[in-house]
């Protein structure tokens, strides 16, 4: 029993494990694209053009990546990101501390809401 599956990893990796691995691989590669792409970063073409040419450094990968991250993105600051204020549910800008519909002092939901609001803000 030992033996046999020592020889299943002699003969090298199962098909299916390698295309795995390499879908994987490209997925990784092109991280800072994807991470730009899902985020409408404005600078995606340049990050796409430099992750081919740069991707494969380590260095210009990570730096492709943080700036995919770090960027500026249309949804967040091209236009002002909402939050939904949990006393009446309707959208207020994410910087008010007062509610605008009901009034409710929102200023104790600061570091909660602004989690929420990144997120909503990628859509
Ligand atoms: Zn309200």
């Amino acid at each position: 029993m030992h033996e046999m599956m020592i020889n299943t990893w002699d003969f090298g990796m199962p098909m299916v494990t390698m295309w795995l691995m390499m879908i994987v691989a490209v997925a990784l590669y092109f991280m800072p694209t994807i991470v730009a792409g899902y985020r409408r970063h404005s600078s995606l073409f340049l990050i796409l053009v430099l992750n081919v040419l740069l991707g494969w450094t380590m260095l210009g990968w990570l730096l492709l990546l943080i700036w995919a991250c770090l960027g500026d993105s249309h949804t967040i600051w091209g236009r002002p990101a909402e939050k939904k204020c949990p006393y009446c549910a309707e959208y207020i800008k994410a910087e008010a501390i007062k509610c605008k519909h009901c009034g409710s002092d929102l200023a104790k939901q600061e570091t909660l809401q602004n989690g929420t609001a990144s997120i909503a803000g990628g859509r």
